[in-house]
């Protein structure tokens, strides 16, 4: 068996193994064979890359090759064991970018080498040069799209620039005329290859992405993370067909659709269309708030809110993104332990964007320890929050807002939301009164049925666990 017979099987059994991570990621039970199926994947995956390129790369080339896999991935695993889970979406999104920069990379290396060696000299010649000057063209686009989108992105959700839209007068054209300019400069490119042209794709591009992701508001963040966990894998798709790797089209193809399909699953949960969140706008701070009067809201003690839980039957825990600053999964994983064994009915709701990143708060749970039969998706508890004695809102705001079922003007009208309101007792875990991530005030706080219990929500559960 020749060495690239060898490779392109190690690629089929890569290719499966991320495949079986794909379908091991979806569902907790399986996450962690999972991530190991995805790590053996990619172990196979380049070492017969590695092996392969061996055979046609001087020793140094292989040795700064090496050198520079391992400076990458020390940098790596060091930021991986350091970031709290609050800061992974924005580190994801840093890590889109460097995909986004590679397939930029990966395109003008194609280009610029078949221009110095001739295209004689390559493997590319005839009508193949004519796909291979499509392919660089549609790897750097989607490349440098990407590169910008996700920068700006990081910088947004790191707080590092206002998160609000950038509302340029007549943006959409702004969008469909780079997509016009990226058809046109293709054409032009396939037909007579240019360095120029190279030039101006890589320019349009960059200001497409940053245009596009500058001009979606905070509260289509969730979207536009996985849209670019999307973006990232056509980018590396289009630089396999370049590099002429199978297993990094696959790759590519998997990471793009999976993502497609996420950003549809988060658009869903939101209420919003792909298309709406693409032209931006959502997100812009809200016009009902202000001089609205929603009434007085009433305050509750630790020891009320545990005297609350001792008389219930029924609980259901509604957490968000403050349960994640406050670190408090471990203190609620121990009060819903402590309940249960009292015969109280104890169900975690999930909305399927709390937190900052899609299974933000599965992670924090199942990190917690707390059993995945007790865990609900928002569809699966809604139903039943009516017959519920005690809900605990543990650092949740926009995802139990009722304004976004009940208030047509509100910025968030039309998501989705946790029905907590329908239960007998609310107690909301916060520090203050202020507004959540979209910027909204919330009618919640101030029902009859409510109680805030203010205070960092770890210490609050904690107390309530010393008074039970
Ligand atoms: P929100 O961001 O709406 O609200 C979180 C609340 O937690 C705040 O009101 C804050 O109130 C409270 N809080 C913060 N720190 C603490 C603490 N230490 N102790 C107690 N409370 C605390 O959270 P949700 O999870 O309900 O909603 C998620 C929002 O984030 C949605 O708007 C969603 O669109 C957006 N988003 C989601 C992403 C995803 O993929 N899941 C990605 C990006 C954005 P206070 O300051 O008064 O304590």
């Amino acid at each position: 068996m020749s060495a690239a017979t060898a490779a392109q099987a190690a690629y089929i059994v890569a290719a499966l193994l991320f495949i079986l991570s794909l379908a091991g990621l979806s569902r907790h039970e399986t996450s962690r064979p999972g991530v190991g199926f995805g790590i053996a994947g990619m172990t196979i995956a380049l070492a017969a890359t590695i092996g392969l390129a061996s055979r046609s790369i001087a020793a140094t080339g292989i040795g700064l090759l090496v050198l520079a896999m391992v400076v990458g991935a020390v940098i790596g695993l060091l930021r991986a064991r350091s970031v709290e889970m609050t800061g992974m979406p924005e580190l994801i999104a840093i890590l889109h970018s460097f995909v986004g920069l590679a397939a930029v990379l990966v395109g003008w290396n194609g280009y610029l080498d078949v221009e110095a060696r001739g295209s004689a000299q390559t493997d590319v010649a005839g009508s193949l040069l004519r796909i291979h000057h499509a392919e660089v063209f549609i790897g750097v686009f989607i490349g440098a799209v990407t590169f910008t989108g996700s920068v700006i992105a990081f910088l947004k959700l790191s707080a590092r620039i206002n998160s609000r839209p950038l509302m340029l007068p007549g943006r959409n054209y702004l969008n469909l005329g780079a997509l016009a300019a990226f058809v046109v400069l293709t054409v032009l490119f396939v037909v007579k290859p240019n360095l120029g042209l190279l030039i101006a794709v890589t320019a349009v591009a960059l200001a497409l992405g940053l245009h596009l992701v500058a001009s979606i508001g905070g509260g289509d963040m969730p979207v536009v993370v996985s849209m670019l966990n999307s973006y990232s894998g056509w980018a590396a798709a289009a630089s396999g067909f370049l590099l002429n790797n199978n297993l990094l089209i696959v790759t590519g193809a998997l990471v793009g659709s999976s993502g497609a399909y996420l950003s549809y699953i988060m658009c869903r949960a939101m209420n919003r269309s792909f298309i709406s969140v693409i032209a931006g706008g959502f997100g812009i701070e809200a016009t009902t708030t202000g001089d609205t009067d929603y009434g007085e809201y009433r305050e509750i003690k630790a020891e009320e809110a545990a005297e609350l839980l001792g008389d219930a039957s029924s609980v259901v825990i509604t957490p968000g993104y403050g349960m994640a600053v406050a670190q408090a999964q471990y203190p609620v994983a121990d009060l819903a332990r402590r309940l249960r064994e009292r015969g109280v009915e104890v169900r975690f709701g999930i909305h399927p964007v709390a937190g900052r990143l899609p299974g933000h708060m599965n992670v924090l749970l199942a990190e917690a320890k707390v059993p995945y039969d007790i865990v609900l998706e928002m569809d699966e508890i809604n139903d039943d929050l009516a017959d519920t004695d005690v809900v605990l809102v543990i650092g949740a705001n926009d995802t139990v807002n009722p304004s976004a079922a009940e208030d047509p003007g509100s910025p968030i009208a039309g998501m989705p939301v946790l029905r907590v309101w329908e239960a007998k007792n609310v107690v909301v875990f916060k520090r203050s009164m202020a507004a959540g991530y979209a910027g909204v005030q919330n009618p919640l706080f101030f029902r009859d049925n409510s109680a805030m219990l203010f205070g960092d929500a770890k210490e609050r559960v904690e107390d309530i666990l010393k008074a039970l």
